[in-house]
């Protein structure tokens, strides 16, 4: 029954961003996440997003819950269309929001009028709303300050809207209005959120995960695909990019000195994932890592990572504390999953006495005798493409 959703628009600021890509991208965004749930005429006015069910089959519950999940929304309200006339608003209060007055105790309305031809004005509005459902809730009092409920008349082009108080959106750019990265997802808890951060900034994502067979287990591969697969709501579709990388650790652990094993290892890593961008036109690499948390994760260790790659790394966490991630992982989802007992190829070769502060010369050194070309390339051409969706 005339029942929709409303989406505020979050921030458009970014220069040369205009706002008609922004609108575009989060429609296709929008439209890509909804057609499970029915079909929906989507379509933007003044930074708002409308989303209207073209039938009753609509699963509007569900569709509700997903916009909630798409970046480049700040606020969300179901909200019922009425005619543009004051009472048919208070009608319409009245009834489709008489759960919400029940339980509260104060209320305000608060009224918005785009069409200007509107014959009152918006505080004329609100007053003659608020006073007759004052005489219909009598419970109710009046606290324009700090309302327990407030209810949003607005007057628009084509129809008037009645909704509550608006809920948080996921806030963030549409994805893919700021290109494309390649993160490198691990099990841990740390990369799938600095993934989520950095998609939350606009940005699609390619997927990238080493995999170390048979010394991690398809069960750790498993629970990657997974990881990735609970970011979907969030960043849309999504390929994991497997990387067999035994041959590399095996080659590694043979012919070079064990307390730079693991550096060397992330050096393969940002060189096999600058790769993996090159060829799908992303510009930048994501990382979870954390200033200080493990041996690789100094600044020195930053450093020789970073020698081997031209693209920017981005790295979201790095100033997070573990709980702070933690709430993230939490709220994202993500996190039961993250810490399911499988072993990560970081681990499994991991030395007793890494070497906290690595120079480049000795990281370069260390090196010069393997075919660092070749294993790049095996590796590459080794890849499992996994597509992943909801
Ligand atoms: P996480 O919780 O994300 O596993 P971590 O604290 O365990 O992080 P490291 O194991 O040092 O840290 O890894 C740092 C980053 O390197 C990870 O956040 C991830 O981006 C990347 N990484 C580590 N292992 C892998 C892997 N097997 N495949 C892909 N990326 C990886
Ligand atoms: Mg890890």
């Amino acid at each position: 029954m005339n029942e929709m959703i409303l989406l505020k628009l979050g921030e458009m600021v970014l220069k040369g961003l205009n706002r008609r890509s922004f609108e575009d991208k989060l429609q296709a965004n929008l439209a890509r996440r909804l057609h499970r749930y029915g079909q929906f005429r989507i379509y933007t006015r003044q930074s708002t997003t409308y989303v209207e069910p073209k039938d009753d089959s609509c699963d509007m519950e569900g569709a509700y819950a997903a916009v909630k999940q798409v970046f480049g929304v700040v606020g969300v309200s179901l909200a019922r269309a009425c005619e543009k006339d004051a009472d048919a608003m208070l009608e319409t209060a009245r009834t489709y929001l008489a759960d919400r007055l029940l339980a509260a105790r104060t209320f305000k309305v608060e009224s918005k009028r785009a069409d200007k031809s509107f014959p009152m004005t918006s505080i004329q509005l609100s007053q003659y709303v608020g006073g007759e459902l004052h005489e219909a809730f009598p419970h109710l009092k009046v606290d324009v300050h700090h309302p327990e409920v407030t209810i949003h008349l607005e007057v628009r082009d084509f129809a008037a809207y009645v909704h509550a108080d608006p809920e948080p959106g996921a806030g963030g750019l549409p994805v893919g209005i700021n290109g494309r990265a390649v993160s490198l997802l691990s099990g841990g808890i740390d990369s799938p959120v600095a993934s989520w951060m950095i998609a939350k900034r606009g940005v699609a994502l390619e997927m990238v995960h080493f995999f170390s067979y048979p010394y991690t287990s398809p069960e750790a591969r498993d629970k990657v695909i997974e990881l990735a697969r609970l970011l979907t709501p969030w960043c849309g579709r999504l390929t994991v990019h497997v990387v067999p990388f035994t041959a590399i650790q095996e080659e590694l652990r043979r012919a070079c000195p064990p307390e730079l094993f693991t550096v060397l290892m992330r050096r393969f890593m940002m060189r096999i994932a600058q790769e993996v961008a090159r060829r799908c036109g992303a510009r930048a690499l994501v990382t979870g890592e954390c200033l200080g948390q493990v041996a690789s994760q100094t600044m020195e260790a930053m450093r020789c990572t970073g020698a081997v790659a031209d693209l920017p790394i981005l790295r979201p966490c790095i100033g997070l504390d573990k709980e702070e991630i933690i709430r993230v992982a939490r709220r994202i989802g993500t996190f039961e999953t993250s810490i399911l007992p499988y072993e990560d190829c970081c681990t499994v070769f991991t030395p007793r006495h890494p070497r906290l502060h690595p120079t480049l010369a000795e990281a370069e050194a260390a090196e010069a005798g393997l075919d660092i070309e070749g294993m790049v390339r095996a590796a590459v051409e080794g890849i499992e493409r996994v597509q992943v969706n909801l």
